[in-house]
């Protein structure tokens, strides 16, 4: 017969084994800091464990009914299992971007994520104390008495850590200050926090269909003669720029465009550090910082292309446009249009490979409206590029010229070089994307002028200072996950009609550009006018003769 207890020792015992147990990844982190080597180091991390659970307690106390307790234990712990699992596999915290990212995760991109290290940390951190809590019988104290009990215990759980903040302040505040990482450490508030602030922003933000930008957008008169422009854009996935060659990276990961003359702006940084935050305002006429401060939303560049009179549409092979396509034609690269299949071993278990972005695209433009492909045509082109962890997906087994490649995603398992050499892979097989979409470009030069730009929507980490994949917030984020490729394709023909210097361009391609350069070159480049285009932020407008 197990002895009964009161709620309140469950709630003990359950936040020492969260601040001690599940929170591992914050102090594995805080014992690799070298400030921190020293028994004084070691006092305060101790101080920190204990000021966690002070906390815990004081909040779970509030919940220390016999009714609740259990379930509410329950809860904390799945929580704080999981949230350890992915902060000590892949280095990441916890905070409110990369809460939508997860939020956002469709189901065959989380299946790269869930493996039996996931349900080991569970059943570890969550399992082995949810066991004895669900087995510990329950004291029944009069429901006065046991507020009583919690109060008194919340209060003075709070003042003790209280205490220890005051005692430990020095170093503590030294610590935050110089790892602000660290706040998003503290598990599981760090998941609650994140989803309160979520749900905060959404509040503040008005419903209903989004505000209608580019009343008086027009497409530029064209002779008859005159052949409409062609833009295929294509928007990369968690390529980081320093991996091209062209930007001068030292391997050949660009084989394919190498002979094409592909113009790189080489200096170019994202709108954020993860899809979710970046493509929403890499299509907005806003900029980085309007966007991340806006009260509504907007409508975004391919509202205003279509309300231009162009054709347009999306093609998708990721998991969607964030509300980006919600007005302009879409579809997903898996379907192919009629009269057309996908070349086989390109689509498995409805995940396809980025060529399937191209299968059919014959069809696909001559689907679109005539009139409005008379005044212009942009195909944007989603890739699933080098979309992580499982990098070694996202080419095919005929092309990988960086051998041995990690096949896992549990980076962790695999050393650096066989890590780099899958993502590296990944970032070839794009460059042959690009070639075959030029390729295509140029067979309908005939009736359009062909152009293609290229843009990742955010970078990645590789473990560089030990950090992995990409989502930390902004301001900490090392320039790996901020700065992104872009690449530009104008054949002769092109330059010549929209009456650009090529000279020009290449000796802008080192100059500080970013995600708020995208609008503006888009519109100039299909010769659409606005009052809302900044020629500021046109990065074709110095460089025309017309
Ligand atoms: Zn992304």
């Amino acid at each position: 017969m197990v002895a009964a207890r009161n709620p309140l020792t469950l709630a003990a015992v359950v936040s020492l084994w969260l601040a001690g147990v599940a929170n591992w990844p914050l102090w594995r982190t805080l014992a690799d800091l070298p400030e921190l080597a020293s028994t004084r180091g070691a006092l305060f991390i101790v101080s920190l464990g204990l000021m966690v659970a002070g906390i815990s307690l004081g909040l779970l106390a509030l919940g220390a009914w016999q009714r609740s307790i259990k379930p509410l234990a329950t809860l904390l712990l799945v929580v704080a299992a999981v949230g350890a699992h992915f902060m000590g596999s892949y280095r990441i915290v916890i905070d409110p971007t990369m809460m939508v990212n997860v939020l956002h995760t469709d189901v065959r991109e989380a299946g790269d994520l869930v493996d039996w290290r996931l349900f080991a940390s569970v059943a570890l951190i969550a399992g082995v104390p949810a066991l004895w809590l669900w087995r510990t019988p329950l004291q029944r104290l009069p429901t006065a008495s046991q507020g009583l009990h919690n109060a008194a215990a919340g209060v003075l759980a709070l003042c003790a850590s209280l205490g220890l903040l005051v005692l430990n302040f020095g170093p503590m505040s030294a610590t935050m200050r110089n790892h602000k990482t660290l706040r998003y450490m503290v598990n599981p508030a760090n998941s609650f926090y994140a989803l309160g602030r979520l749900a905060v922003q959404k509040g503040a933000r008005p419903a209903g269909p989004p505000i209608a930008i580019g009343a008086d957008a027009r497409s530029k008169v064209r002779a008859v003669s005159a052949r409409p422009p062609l833009l295929m854009l294509v928007v990369g996935e968690t390529a980081r720029a320093d991996h091209f060659a062209l930007n001068g990276y030292a391997r050949n990961t660009d084989l394919e465009t190498a002979a094409l003359g592909l113009l790189s702006f080489a200096d170019v940084s994202a709108c954020g550090t993860s899809t979710a935050a970046s493509l929403p305002c890499m299509f907005s006429h806003l900029g980085r910082a309007d966007f991340g401060a806006r009260k509504q939303e907007h409508e975004n560049l391919l509202d205003l292309l279509q309300r231009a009179g162009l054709a347009v549409l999306w093609v998708d092979n990721q998991s969607g446009c964030k509300g980006l396509c919600d007005r302009v034609p879409n579809v997903a690269a898996r379907d192919a249009p009629p009269g057309s299949a996908h070349a086989p071993d390109l689509c498995h278990d409805g995940e396809c490979l980025d060529e399937a972005l191209l299968t059919g695209l014959d069809q696909r433009l001559a689907a679109l409206p005539q009139e409005r492909r008379q005044r212009g045509v942009v195909l944007v082109m989603h890739q699933m590029g080098s979309h992580g962890p499982a990098y070694y997906k996202r080419s095919p087994a005929t092309a990988k010229p960086f051998l041995p490649e990690c096949r896992t995603h549990a980076l962790q398992d695999c050393d650096h070089a066989s890590l780099v050499n899958a993502y590296d892979n990944s970032i070839a097989y794009t460059d042959r994307v690009l070639a075959k979409s030029i390729a295509w470009l140029s067979m309908q030069a005939g009736a359009y002028d062909p152009m293609l730009l290229y843009v990742s929507d955010h970078g990645e980490s590789l473990g560089e200072n030990n950090m992995f994949l990409h989502g930390l917030p902004y301001a900490l984020a090392p320039r790996e996950q901020t700065q992104v490729p872009m690449l530009m394709w104008l054949p002769p023909q092109t330059e010549a009609a929209l009456g650009v210097s090529r000279a020009c361009l290449q000796e802008r391609r080192n100059l500080p550009l970013s995600h708020d350069n995208l609008f503006h070159t888009v519109t100039s480049l299909m010769g659409v006018s606005s009052s809302l285009l900044k020629p500021a932020l046109d990065l074709l407008a110095p460089c025309r003769s017309v």
